[in-house]
């Protein structure tokens, strides 16, 4: 089942920089894409695309098999919310609430039932169990990922889009993400696409998009 289609999106930033280059790209229903590439080849602009935070100067994005450009913002929104969800480098916390309420809140915000028995739940599954009351600045950053992850698991997404998730903590945390990004894959029929320029993660991929000066290889 189709879940993300790419189809000869070009994107133009308003200052002439080419970002992308008609890209053209499938994604279906429990794939565990990889987006690599170097620094400056349109990973996040394809990702952005991809979820619908940014329009492509042409082409199109179908997001379940539906068209994206003709959407108003709000509608888009809207479409989105319960199907996608986002996990960036640097997390993007709410930095004066704890960690459950950086989930409850969100939950809260997108109309799910029993949002503080849900969030607890996830939050064992992500090992933080001990960490409910702290603020994103006492945690590690591998754990103030998966806060982001949790915050992201609990919209309950069919999709995942992920920009350089591991960019920012050591190796070892890193894999471990990866394990648990594999789990949801596996275990919860998770779709995701993963953004990152890290070569040692290309064994956790079932295919592999590598984009070089915005072109596809
Ligand atoms: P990557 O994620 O692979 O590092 P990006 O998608 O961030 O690549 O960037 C692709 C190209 O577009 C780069 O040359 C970058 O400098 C440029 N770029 C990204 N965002 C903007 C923007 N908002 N305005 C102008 N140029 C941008
Ligand atoms: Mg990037």
């Amino acid at each position: 089942m189709e879940v993300i289609r790419v189809e000869n999106a070009w994107k133009v930033y308003p200052d002439g920089t080419r970002a992308l280059k008609g890209v053209s790209l499938e994604v279906n229903r429990g794939d565990f894409i990889g987006v690599m590439g170097p620094s400056g080849s349109g990973k996040s602009t394809l990702l952005h695309l991809m979820g619908g935070l940014d329009k492509p100067s042409e082409g199109e994005v179908y997001l379940f098999k539906k068209p994206l450009s003709p959407m108003r913002e709000d509608e888009l929104a809207e479409f989105r919310k319960r199907r996608v969800a986002y996990i960036f480098q640097f997390y993007y916390l709410l930095e004066d609430f704890s960690v459950l309420e950086n989930l409850t809140l969100i939950a809260q915000m997108l109309g799910i039932e029993s949002p503080e028995d849900k969030a607890l739940k996830i939050l064992e599954f992500l090992r933080l169990s001990h960490r409910l009351e702290h603020k994103p600045y006492q945690l590690s950053g591998g754990e103030q990922q998966r806060v982001a992850i949790g915050r992201a698991l609990i919209s309950e997404p069919a999709v995942i889009l992920a920009d350089e998730p591991t960019g920012n903590i050591d190796w070892e945390e890193g894999r471990r993400i990866f394990e648990l990004f594999r789990k949801l894959n596996e275990e919860e029929g998770i779709t995701f696409v993963v953004a990152t320029h890290n070569p040692d993660l290309k064994p956790f991929f079932h295919r592999i998009v590598n984009l070089k000066d915005g072109e596809m290889l």
